[in-house]
């Protein structure tokens, strides 16, 4: 069983207002309130982590121990099978350049990975989305829900919606990239979508 989540108010652990946005709309319909890490002026740990899990684990403890107040953290990224999981954990650190953050050029090397591994047909060019959610009190206690959302990677890069590797990925039984896609619809089958379906029943009350 599952510990349950039994008070009014939660951490958001994320210094990402996007993020912030999304996870207190989740939240407010059960009568949640959320305040966000920067708000709190919580420091950003150090993702030293190497899963997914651990470092969102991290994350969630280092905001509940902080603050004396339940946190939910989510960590995520990209695994290419072709390229033995990479980028996976370090999705976000293969996209800076000296002039901050590139996903075009963090697809690319992907890209340029794969071609160096001969893996040019879709049969080769698996992929999926991880997300890790966790839920940690300020006890130490945790809850971590992982998702994975499987498709395949196209080249060039297709369509101008969502974020960081959306243009290249092309989910399972779909005709359209995540950038493609509207927004909406990404985020109904989305590895972070998955992860909240398995949290909401587990930790809160209906
Ligand atoms: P973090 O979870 O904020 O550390 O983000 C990890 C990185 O994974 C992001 O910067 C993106 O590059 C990548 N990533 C995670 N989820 C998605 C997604 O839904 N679409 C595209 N890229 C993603």
């Amino acid at each position: 069983m599952s510990r349950k989540f039994t008070g009014h108010k939660l951490i958001v652990a994320t210094h990402n207002a996007g993020k912030v946005v999304e996870i207190a709309a989740l939240l407010e319909p059960l009568g949640i309130e959320t305040v966000s890490a920067s708000e709190l002026g919580l420091p950003e740990p150090e993702e030293t982590g190497l899963t997914f899990k651990a470092n969102a684990e991290l994350k969630a403890l280092a905001a509940a121990t902080a603050a004396n107040l339940p946190a939910l953290a989510d960590d995520s990224g990209l695994a290419v099978a072709a390229l033995d999981g990479d980028p996976g954990i370090y999705s976000a650190r293969w996209a800076e350049t000296d002039n901050g953050r590139d996903f075009g050029f963090a697809m690319q090397t992907v890209e340029d990975q794969l071609q160096a591994r001969g893996a040019t047909t879709a049969d080769k060019r698996g992929a999926f989305f991880v997300a890790a959610l966790t839920l940690a009190w300020p006890d130490g206690h945790t809850e971590t829900f992982e998702s994975h959302f499987h498709g395949t990677l196209v080249w060039p890069p297709r369509g101008d919606n969502g974020f960081g590797y959306d243009p290249v990925f092309l989910p399972e039984g779909y005709s359209q990239t995540c950038g493609e896609m509207e927004p909406e619809q990404k985020h109904a089958i989305s590895h972070r979508a998955m992860a909240f379906a398995q949290l909401l029943p587990a930790c809160f009350e209906a």
